[in-house]
């Protein structure tokens, strides 16, 4: 007796969709793709959270974002302190290899890394543990509340392009006028972003921003917790 097929399971289902209903449509722009090769503007830096969706935030599409994706949406010291690291491989390729054109660092609104920073992890989540360190000078002095939580995601995000600009390749190319740094914070519940703006040292909302980055590198990025150009009151 020939045993029942059991029936596809979800994820395989979506798959399929994907060869029947989506690629078709998208056909031509895959093979070029493969055929030219990728040419992305943009080097994505965003935190792991799920629902944190770049295609659906910027419109992309295929080959449009690199991406890197981690928890916190951090970026590893330069100084190789943080041993080896995909987000660093990430940044020297997209840099030196793909010349992107802009570096954009997002971070989110109730973002659990953020949380665990202050909160601490489980004992057993060594590498969280060091990693998370990443995000230290991000905290502020005060428990941990809803405001404390959204404003050291914002200061975060800066302080991921600070150690950005510690990177030779990167401040090589922002000096040069070649590349923009973006600092942006998502706040899941409205779906709209905010954008760091280096003359207001806050967060604007993309709705009544001026631009969607920081520009060339300014002074302002001179953050290690204590001698910011602007007075700590004001960091967002
Ligand atoms: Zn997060």
């Amino acid at each position: 007796m020939k045993e029942a097929t059991p029936a596809p399971d979800e994820l395989l289902l979506r798959l399929r969709r994907f060869h029947s209903n989506y690629f078709p449509l998208h056909q031509q722009r895959f093979q070029d793709l493969v055929a030219q090769g990728q040419h992305p503007k943009t080097l994505f830096i965003g935190c792991s959270d799920s629902r944190l969706v770049p295609y659906l935030l910027t419109g992309a599409g295929p080959g449009e974002l690199f991406i890197v994706r981690n928890v916190g949406a951090l970026v590893p010291p330069y100084d190789g302190s943080h041993g080896l690291h995909g987000t660093m491989a990430a940044i020297e390729y997209a840099v030196l290899n793909l010349h992107v054109e802009r570096v954009i660092v997002c971070g989110h609104s109730h973002c659990g890394a953020i949380r665990a920073a202050y909160e601490g992890v489980p004992e057993e989540a060594r590498a969280l543990q060091a990693w998370l360190k990443l995000a230290q000078e991000a905290l502020l002095p005060v428990q941990s509340s809803p405001e404390a939580l959204l404003r050291t995601e914002q200061r975060s995000v800066v302080l991921q392009l600070e150690r950005l600009m510690d990177y030779p390749m990167v401040r090589r190319e922002v000096e040069a006028g070649r590349l923009t740094l973006h600092g942006w914070h998502y706040v899941i519940e409205d779906g709209e972003i905010h954008v760091f703006d280096a003359q207001q040292a806050g967060f604007v909302p993309a709705s009544t921003a001026s631009n969607s980055g920081t520009g060339p590198y300014q002074p302002y990025v001179e953050y290690d917790g204590q001698a910011f150009t602007v007075p700590e009151e004001d960091l967002p």
